[in-house]
């Protein structure tokens, strides 16, 4: 499907896809992919920036899904001003946003619901994070809300205390050996490689389902209409 708002960029090589999988120049790792906007068609329907009842709706002309209907009530977070560590810090204008007001915590449920949302639309049944902090939970709470599975592949050091909210949520927990950045790698390496296989095994399944079925339509048509293969490939040339 093509996407109106942006392209992928790979950060590597600069190549420009339709998709977000991996780049055919090997990079694969951290955020391998940028967006690149065409600016000139948001900018026909345009971003209201001044209208606070939308929370993050309102950047939808940027966001890689189309509506945001799967949500937890994550954004439109307070800004506080802190007068007295301001005065103090030498700043008359200091503000916190205090983001601990999200669902789960943190900012992270800004992006997760975009995530939730945008995996939704694409039909994508799992999700699949290393980490044991709050993107974890956060990924946990949306996957729950969304119907989808949630793998979180976390330290075996990882506390108990951690463990046990990401099973409220009912994520599956993967204890690994090594440190975060191992995880990650072996994650992409190994377990995303067996799903791109296990996803094309299926594709490939189902395109000879209808292979098989055409054959067996364009031999009904080839007897009934009584059409030489000619004739039946016309036919079809001309549907097309
Ligand atoms: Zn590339």
């Amino acid at each position: 499907m093509e996407n109106k708002k942006f392209k992928f960029k790979c950060i590597k090589c600069n190549q420009l896809s339709e998709t977000e999988n991996f780049c055919d120049c090997g990079n694969k790792y951290y955020s391998f992919k940028t967006l690149e906007y065409d600016y000139e068609k948001i900018g026909k329907n345009g971003i209201d920036f001044w209208d606070c009842s939308k929370g993050f709706e309102k950047y939808l002309p940027l966001l890689p899904c189309k509506e945001i209907n799967l949500t937890l009530g994550e954004g439109n977070t307070p800004l506080l001003k802190l007068n007295n560590y301001g005065k103090k810090s030498g700043y008359n204008n200091l503000y916190l946003k205090d983001e601990t007001t999200n669902p789960t915590g943190s900012f992270k449920d800004r992006e997760t619901a975009i995530i939730t949302n945008y995996a939704k639309e694409k039909g994508y049944d799992k999700f699949l994070i290393t980490s044991s902090g709050n993107a974890a939970v956060s990924a946990a709470a949306y996957s729950n809300i969304a119907g989808i599975t949630c793998d979180c592949y976390v330290p075996e050091d990882t506390s108990s205390g951690k463990k046990h909210l990401l099973s409220i949520f009912g994520a599956k927990l993967i204890t690994q050996p090594g440190e975060y950045e191992e995880i990650y790698r072996r994650l992409i390496d190994e377990e995303v490689r067996t799903l791109i296989d296990e996803a094309e095994d299926r594709c490939e399944k189902i395109l000879k389902k209808h292979a098989d079925l055409l054959e067996t339509i364009s031999e009904d048509l080839l007897e009934k209409e009584n059409m030489t293969g000619e004739e039946f490939n016309a036919y079809f040339d001309a549907k097309a």
